[in-house]
Formats: structure tokens, sequence, C-alpha cells
């Protein structure tokens, strides 16, 4: 592919907190890289104002409401992009002929799909959408290889370990390029230093405040029970081919350093920066170049000292659950994702408290018996399996009573 070629990117997820960085990026770089798509769930007003922006040949939008919503917005405002709708819409972006690049920031299951058609359609694949991986592993990883696509991280932590991996890096090949261990760091959250006790009566708002990232809900609250960290370590094991004694989570509150290789001699190589979703972004859109991501430069003459820990078990039981799930194979992850998306879901609108998310998602992983996972079919059997599993947990948990008793 020549360099000097115009690349087109299809954005999805565009309206989310990602795709936002991502439109805010690829605008400083309009030699470069021209918007194909831009896909949304039901935020059409922010849509309509992407799409005067960027003037996509296409958007996406969820459902047939939206979608007549969305002819006449558009009309209104003389544009005259297509609107595609649903999963069908979001493939067909994903894996269109003349797309170079496909960044995949849908949140959650519903990601799966559509970064499976840009793996299988051999794009480059920017993937922020953990979730999918977490889901498909091996069989993402499979269709990635098969089709000559190219998978680039955006989760920064992850985006870090593959800048400080060596160019020649064997997938699952440590030994080799002599890595002794992947470090992977995490902030802790916003309840890093809260007394145990009171974590049972966090509110969403203070679980969606995150001291140092300014991110969506579903993450935001995956990142206060490091729920997030730990769908990071799984996707870690798939993306670079490691085993779970590779990884090692270390607590760093400030968000500079965003994760670290560490070899056989003695060196550690960390990548570090200012916590800022654009640099992995850049980086990615880029690679091997480097782009300006409009990310201010880290002045290390008023940064905070660094500190690092380890993560209690006792705060965070949904990060040793995922470690355990992912030892435990992959219909383990998958049915830990999908409890979790539910779990939060239903934290977020006050059905359930705080530590009742890691209570649910373990209760779900208790009542499913191992099996094979090896289509995606099977795949999204169990996804949905589990989540009316999760639906049954929550409908017996009774937290309203929990809350006028205290
Ligand atoms: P967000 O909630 O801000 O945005 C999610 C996007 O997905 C929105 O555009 C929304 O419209 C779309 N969407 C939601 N449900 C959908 C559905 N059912 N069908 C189609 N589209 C749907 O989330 P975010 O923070 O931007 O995160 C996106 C992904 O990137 C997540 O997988 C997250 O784990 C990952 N990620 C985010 C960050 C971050 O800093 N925000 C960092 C690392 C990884
Ligand atoms: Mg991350």
């Amino acid at each position: 592919e020549s360099q000097n070629k115009v690349q087109k990117i299809s954005i999805l997820g565009a309206t989310g907190s990602i795709g936002q960085s991502t439109i805010d990026v690829v605008s400083r770089h309009s030699g470069q890289f021209k918007v194909f798509a831009l896909t949304a769930n039901r935020n059409l007003e922010l849509l309509l104002a992407q799409a005067k922006a960027c003037q996509p040949e296409y958007v996406v939008v969820a459902d047939e409401t939206c979608y007549k919503q969305a002819k006449q917005l558009f009309s209104q405002a003389n544009l005259h992009c297509e609107v595609l709708v649903g999963q069908e819409g979001l493939i067909q972006v994903a894996s269109a002929t003349d797309v170079d690049i496909v960044m995949a920031a849908i949140v959650g299951a519903a990601g799966l799909l559509p970064t499976l058609a840009a793996a299988k359609s051999g794009k480059k694949v920017l993937l922020a959408n953990k979730e999918s991986l977490v889901m498909s592993g091996d069989l993402f990883i499979q269709a990635a290889n098969d089709n000559n696509a190219q998978l680039l991280p955006i989760d920064s932590e992850h985006n870090a370990i593959f800048q400080c991996l060596p160019v020649d890096y064997k997938y699952g090949d440590l030994a080799s390029s002599g890595i002794s261990k992947i470090l992977l760091t995490g902030s802790g959250g916003p309840f890093l230093n809260t007394p145990l006790t009171d974590l049972s009566s966090v509110t969403p708002e203070q679980a969606c405040a995150h001291p140092n990232w300014d991110m969506g809900k579903k993450i935001s609250v995956d990142s206060a029970t490091m729920m997030n960290k730990g769908l990071e370590f799984i996707e870690a094991r798939y993306l670079f081919g490691l085993k779970a004694q590779d990884i090692e989570v270390v607590l760093h509150p400030q968000s500079i350093i965003h994760s670290m290789v560490q070899y056989v001699d003695g060196s550690v190589i960390a990548q570090m920066g200012n916590p800022d979703m654009r640099t992995p972004i850049a980086h990615a859109l880029a690679y091997p170049e480097r782009i300006e991501s409009g990310v201010k430069p880290l002045d290390f003459s008023t940064l905070a000292n660094f500190s690092f820990s380890q993560p209690e078990s006792a705060r965070f039981p949904n990060l040793d659950l995922a470690i355990q799930a992912s030892k435990a194979g992959q219909y383990a992850t998958t049915v830990l994702n999908a409890a979790n998306e539910i779990s939060v879901q239903a934290f977020l609108q006050g059905q359930i408290g705080f530590t009742q998310i890691a209570q649910v998602n373990q209760e779900c992983l208790q009542q499913t018996s191992s099996h094979v996972l090896d289509s995606i079919d099977a795949v999204i059997a169990s996804d949905q399996a589990a989540r009316a599993c999760t639906q049954n947990i929550i409908k017996g948990f009774n937290f309203q009573s929990i809350k006028d008793a205290s």
C-alpha cells in the first residue's frame, strides 16, 4: 500500500469517546485520511455534526426509527451520504472494498461481528473494542492472520506494550526476544483508596468519575472495579500470544506509564505520555510512521511522583475473576464478559450495588459449565445464554431493600 494514497477510514462508534478522539486526530491530517463512514447508535445530533465536518460517504444508525429521523435531519442539512441500519450496515462499512482502515470503537459485544468483518476483509484494524477479542480470541486472531489484516491495539496499555516490544517480536515467543515479563499497568480507578466498607454504597456518578481518563460509562465502571484490567489481561494474552504467568498487573495511579516490557538483562522499557487516547490512536493510524496527535507533551518538571503498588484482591474481586476466567478458557471469558455487561448496566440503572457487580459475575460463572467455543455462532450462543442467566441472578438480588435498610 502506497503511503501517499489517501487512506479511507470507517469509524465504528464515532459518537463515543474513542470515536470523537479519532475524528479529532484524523481531521488534523485531512491530506492523509478521509472518513468513509461514521457509525452512531442513537446519538443522531452528534452524528449530524460529525457528518457535516467529515463528509462521509456512509453513516450507520441503530434501527428503522433512527433511520427515518436521520434521513430527515440529513436532507434538511443538505448532506447526501447514504444512511445504513443496524449490524448489517456496520458490517457493510467495516468490510467495504474502498476502506483501508477500520476504527473498531463500538462498546461491548455489539462490536464483535463488525470488528470481525473488518479482520476478515483484511483491513488495517484499529482495535479499541476489547470485548470482541475477549469473546472471540483465537478465532479473531486466526481470521486476521488468514486474511492479512493488520491488527493495531488502541487500548493504551496494549498500544504501549506493542511500542515496547522489539519490531521483530514473534507472536507468543517471549524467549527468543529475551523478554521476561509484560507489566500491565492500571491506575486503580476512583476507589483505590476508598475504605473497603464504603464500596457497597458508592454511586454510578462516583464510579464514572475517573481520576485520569475521560471515557464512556461502561469502561469507566470497569475501571472502578478493575474488570477493565481483567479484560485487558485477557486481551493482552490474545494480542501477543502470552501465557497467564507472562503478565503482571502493576498499579500506577498517575497513568503516565501506560505499560512496560521487562527483558532478561534487567532492562524495562516503558511507554509514557499524558493520559489522552489521541496518542495511541495517532500511533496506530500512521503506523509505522508518526504523526501529531494534539496531545500535550509530558512536562517532567511538573509531574507528580510516580508510585506503584499491587492490586488488593479484596478491593478488586473482578480482576481475579477475569484472570481465573482467562486460565479456564474461551467459554469462561465470553460468559464473564456478557455477565459483566449486564451487571454494569444494572449498576448504572440503580438495580444493584457496586460490590454486587462482582458477586453477580461470579455467580454467573459458577452457574456455567465448561464447554468448547469453536465457532462464532457458539460464541454468540454462549454470550446470549450468559446474559439471560445474569438477568435471572439480578432478579434474585433485592438491592432496593438493602438500600432501604441502610
Ligand atoms: P462510549 O460509550 O463513549 O462509545 C461507544 C460507541 O459505541 C458510541 O458511538 C455508541 O453509539 C456505540 N454503540 C453503543 N452500543 C452500540 C450498539 N449496540 N450498536 C452499535 N453501536 C453502539 O465508549 P468508549 O469509551 O468510546 O469505548 C469504546 C470501546 O473502546 C470500548 O470497547 C472500550 O473498552 C474501548 N476503550 C475505550 C477507551 C477510552 O478511553 N474511552 C480506552 C481503551 C479502550
Ligand atoms: Mg486500557
